[in-house]
C-alpha cells in the first residue's frame, strides 16, 4: 500500500506542473507539422492539429484550420507527429518498478503498455481507474496480473496451476479480479493449458504468452492463443524431428528438477532444431497462424540480449544509468546463469538460433502475419523505454518497412487490444496520446528516438519535462 501512494504521487508530481500550464488555454495545438498518422498512409507535410481535452479535434492544412480561442499553439516547423507508442511486452508491475520505469517509458514516448505478469495487480486497478476517470493522467496499462505457470509455484508473480479443475478456477477468480488477459508460461501441463484455453474462451478472455513445452505451436494457435511471444515454440514447431524432441521435453517436465534441467535440455535440442529446419513445415505452420488470426510478439531485443550475452558490455552504455543498482548487477553478463551454464557451442549455437529467428519473422512477415513491438524490458539487458526503439530497430533488420514497424508498436497495438476506435492511430476523434519527432522515422526508423514532446491524454510534456523525468529516474538509480 506504500508502494502504492508513492506510484501515484510520482506520476502526478512529474506531470502536474505540465497540467496546469494546459489547463489554462483551452485547446493545444500544432501548426506546420508533418503527421504520419500510422494508418499506412503516406506522411501529410505542413499540418495543423487541434486538440482539446483528451482529444483530437481538428486534422487539415496549417492555413485552414480554425485556431480555438485561447489555444497553446506551438510552432511544429520540422517535426514529425506519431501517435503515442506501446511496448507490447513488459514486466514493471511489481514492487519498486513503476515509480523508476513509468518515466522511462514516458520520455520515450511509450504512452501505453501490455504488462504480461506481475503482482500490483489490486494497486494497478486502482490507478488504472483514476487515470480512465481522469484524475490522473498516466500510462494506459493492460495486464493480466500474475502469469500461469504449473504445476508449482515458481516465483511471486506466478500461480502455479496442478489440474484441470485449478486451471477452470484460476481462470474464473482472475476474471472476476477484473485483468484484461490471461497470460500463460512454459511449463503448464498439457491438460492444463487446453482447460485454460477452453475456460478462458468461454469467458471472453483472450488468453495469450508463451507456448508450453507441452504444446506446439501449431496446437496453440489452433486452442486460439491470441499471441505468442518470443516466437517460443516457433522454431521446434518448423523441424521435422518436433514430435521426437517434444517427447523429450515432456519426460523432462515430469522430473523433480524440470526447473533447472529444462533450459540445458532446451539449448541442447535447439542444435537439433537448426539442423532439422523444414521450409515447408514452416510455411504450413505461418499459414496456420495466418488462417488462426494468430499474432506475433517476437521481442527480437530480448532475444538477442540472451544470444549474445557472453558478448555483450555494457559498460559503456549512457543508458545503465537509469537503472537500479541491485537491477544493475544482475545484469552484469559474467554472473548470469545463462553466459554461465552455456558451453562455447551453446553460446555459439545461440547466435545462429538468433539468425535464425530474424528469417523466420521476414518469413512471417511474407505470410501476412501480424506483429506486435514488445521488449521483455526489465530483462537483462532490456532497458524499459528505450528498448522499444531498439525492437523498432530490429523488426526492421528482420525485413519490415518502418511504418510496419511503427505500426507494431501503435495501430496493431491497438488493434490487437480492442482500443483501435479511440487509440493507435492520430485521426480525428481519438485521444491525443502523441509522440513529436525531430526526424522522420520514415527515413529511417532510427528516428523514433529524437523525442520533441510527448502528448499523454491531451496534455502536452515538453521535452524540458521529460528530460526532468529522467534526471530524477537517475538520481533514484543511483541511490545506494
Ligand atoms: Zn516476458
Amino acid at each position: 500500500m506504500k508502494n502504492q501512494a508513492l506510484w501515484i504521487i510520482m506520476l502526478s508530481g512529474l506531470l502536474v506542473a505540465q497540467t496546469r500550464q494546459t489547463t489554462r488555454s483551452k485547446s493545444l495545438v500544432f501548426t506546420h507539422i508533418t503527421i504520419i498518422d500510422a494508418t499506412g498512409a503516406p506522411a501529410k507535410a505542413d499540418m495543423a492539429v487541434v486538440i482539446t481535452g483528451d482529444r483530437i479535434r481538428q486534422l487539415a492544412k496549417s492555413g485552414e484550420i480554425r485556431v480555438p480561442r485561447d489555444a497553446q499553439v506551438v510552432d511544429a516547423t520540422g517535426k514529425f507527429l506519431i501517435p503515442g507508442l506501446w511496448d507490447m511486452h513488459v514486466h514493471t508491475l511489481r514492487k519498486g518498478r513503476p515509480e523508476m520505469f513509468f518515466p522511462l517509458f514516458l520520455a520515450n514516448g511509450v504512452t501505453g503498455v501490455r504488462d504480461m505478469g506481475g503482482d500490483l495487480l489490486e494497486q494497478t486497478r486502482q490507478l488504472r481507474k483514476q487515470i480512465s476517470d481522469g484524475i490522473l493522467p498516466g500510462l494506459r496499462i493492460v495486464t493480466p496480473g500474475p502469469v500461469l505457470d504449473g504445476p508449482k509455484q515458481v516465483s511471486s508473480f506466478s500461480i502455479g496451476v496442478a489440474n484441470e479443475i485449478e486451471a477452470r478456477q484460476t481462470v474464473d477468480s482472475l476474471k472476476e479480479q477484473g485483468v484484461d488477459f490471461i497470460k500463460l508460461y512454459s511449463l503448464l501441463p498439457r491438460d492444463v493449458y487446453f482447460a485454460i484455453a477452453n475456460e478462458a474462451t468461454k469467458q471472453g478472455l483472450p488468453f495469450s504468452g508463451h507456448v508450453p513445452y507441452s504444446v506446439s505451436a501449431a496446437e496453440a494457435s489452433d486452442a486460439g492463443q491470441t499471441s505468442i511471444e518470443h516466437l517460443s515454440g516457433v522454431l521446434l514447431a518448423c523441424s521435422t524431428a518436433e514430435a521426437e524432441l517434444r517427447k523429450a521435453l515432456a519426460e523432462a517436465m515430469t522430473r523433480a528438477d524440470a526447473t533447472a534441467s529444462l533450459p540445458k535440455l532446451v539449448r541442447t535440442q535447439t542444435r537439433q532444431v537448426l539442423e532439422t529446419f523444414s521450409d515447408q513445415k514452416a510455411a504450413e505452420l505461418l499459414a496456420r497462424f495466418s488462417r488462426n488470426h494468430t499474432w506475433q510478439c517476437p521481442t527480437l531485443v530480448v532475444l538477442r540480449a540472451f544470444a549474445f550475452l557472453d558478448a555483450s558490455d555494457l559498460s559503456d552504455d549512457a543508458r545503465l544509468k537509469y537503472i537500479p543498482f541491485s537491477m544493475r548487477e544482475r545484469w552484469n553478463p559474467k554472473g548470469h546463469l545463462r553466459a554461465e551454464n552455456g558451453t562455447p557451442e551453446d553460446l555459439a549455437n545461440s547466435k545462429k538460433v538468433f539468425q535464425k529467428e530474424l528469417e523466420i519473422v521476414r518469413a512471417m512477415r511474407l505470410a501476412g502475419l501480424k506483429f506486435l513491438a514488445g521488449t521483455d524490458a526489465p530483462t537483462p539487458n532490456v532497458f524499459p523505454g528505450f528498448g522499444l526503439h531498439d525492437e523498432l530497430r530490429l523488426l526492421v533488420s528482420a525485413g519490415l518497412t518502418p511504418m510496419e514497424a511503427l505500426q507494431a508498436a501503435t495501430r496493431n497495438a491497438a488493434t490487437y487490444l480492442g482500443l483501435l476506435d479511440s487509440l493507435g492511430t492520430v485521426e480525428k476523434g481519438k485521444i491525443a496520446d502523441l509522440v513529436l519527432l525531430e526526424g522522420n522515422p520514415l527515413d529511417d526508423i532510427s528516428n523514433t528516438q529524437k523525442i520533441a514532446a510527448v502528448v499523454l491524454g491531451g496534455k502536452l510534456i515538453s521535452k524540458f519535462s521529460l528530460q526532468s523525468m529522467l534526471a530524477e529516474v537517475e538520481r533514484m538509480a543511483n541511490k545506494k
